[in-house]
């Protein structure tokens, strides 16, 4: 029995989330009473997987075929699929990003596992599998009890604390059968966005409303972003006005994030706008109605006029960040 966790690598490089994933997987196993193992797909270095031990995580299969040399979700889920079965997984846990969310459902369909995604805890227990998870843009909890002998989870980014736990891993080289890696796609070319700090990877977001009242307000508000080595963000009629690139809007239409901090200035809190951020680990609101939803779900609130209360944001982090 085990715990194969799934970790995803950019240009040959894991991020915080791989260890949030990690360190939530080491958990699950304690809970288990089984052991968790990290499953890297691609040409990730030694030095790098190595990362991983710092989070508890004492053995890692690397799969480094040179046929796999860009994603794609029909050959990775049977990858995993393969490795998990090899290894008599009980759970998978991959992260809740587009390829998280492209690959759970094709490795459930093949191991015949339940499913949850986007979950923010750990099970409430593993006899019966009982997991929680916000529903309803986070105004409600979903009990789920996943009755299969192996489960699929996708744990939401940044729901999770990091918790050291060095163990030196063993790196073993994992082979699979090469009608695995045959794939009916053939991806030509990726291009990547470059220079800029997506959306989805930003630990801070500061997004703005319709309460900006015109994109020539937006100054402070990319300021205060850049100083947090953030990103920035919109609501829905903002990218609809063209105040602000339509890449930017967050919510049931737009991208769904869960960073550290989001900054919602000017922004009435409307449902459609909550399911995108509401899984954010802090919301702090700035609004000039005291009776504006997106404080019921903010854990901290001013009230007051966004035009005066950013810029002297700006200053107060120019300050701290100066002393
Ligand atoms: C099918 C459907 C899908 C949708 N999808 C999305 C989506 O994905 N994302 C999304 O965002 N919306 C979406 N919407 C729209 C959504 O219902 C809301 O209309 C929208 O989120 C409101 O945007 P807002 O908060 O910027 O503007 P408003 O609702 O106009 O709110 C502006 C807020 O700013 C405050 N304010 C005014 N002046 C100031 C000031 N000087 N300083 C500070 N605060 C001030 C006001 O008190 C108010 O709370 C969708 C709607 C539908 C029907």
């Amino acid at each position: 029995m085990s715990v194969i966790v799934y970790i995803e690598h950019w240009d040959n490089k894991f991020k915080k989330l791989s260890f949030e994933l990690i360190t939530y997987s080491v958990k699950l196993a304690d809970m288990l009473g089984t052991e968790a193992i990290a499953l890297s797909i691609g040409n990730v270095p030694e030095q790098e997987l190595q990362k991983l031990g710092k989070y508890g995580i004492k053995r890692i299969l690397s799969v480094d075929n040179e046929s796999i040399t860009k994603f794609d979700s029909q050959v990775y889920s049977r990858v995993i699929s393969e490795i998990a079965a090899g290894e008599s997984a009980k759970a998978i846990v991959l992260a809740n990003n587009n390829a998280g969310k492209s690959l759970a459902p094709r490795i459930s369909v093949r191991l015949q596992a339940a499913i949850a995604s986007g979950v923010n805890q750990l099970p409430e227990s593993v006899s019966p599998f009982v997991v929680n998870k916000r529903v309803f843009s986070g105004s409600a909890l979903a009990r789920i009890h996943l009755t299969s002998e192996i489960t699929v989870i996708t744990l939401s980014q940044n729901s999770f604390d990091l918790v050291e736990n060095p163990a030196e891993p063993v790196i073993e080289s994992a082979n699979v059968s090469l009608e695995q890696l045959s794939s009916k796609i053939e991806i030509k070319d990726i291009q990547k966005q470059t220079g800029k700090l997506l959306l989805q990877d930003a630990e801070v977001v500061v997004s703005g409303g319709r309460g900006m009242k015109t994109p020539d307000n937006w100054a402070p508000l990319v300021e205060l972003a850049e100083l947090l080595n953030g990103a920035t963000a919109c609501s829905r009629p903002v990218s609809d006005e063209g105040w602000r690139p339509h890449e930017e809007h967050t919510g049931q239409t737009g991208k769904i994030i869960s960073p550290n901090l989001y900054i919602a200035a000017g922004i009435s809190g409307a449902t459609q706008h909550l399911a995108g951020i509401s899984s954010s680990k802090y919301i702090v609101a700035i609004n000039t109605d005291k009776d504006a939803p997106i404080f019921d779900a903010a854990q901290y609130g001013i009230v007051g006029d966004a035009s005066k209360v950013l810029p002297k944001l700006v200053e107060a982090v120019k300050v701290m960040k100066s002393s």
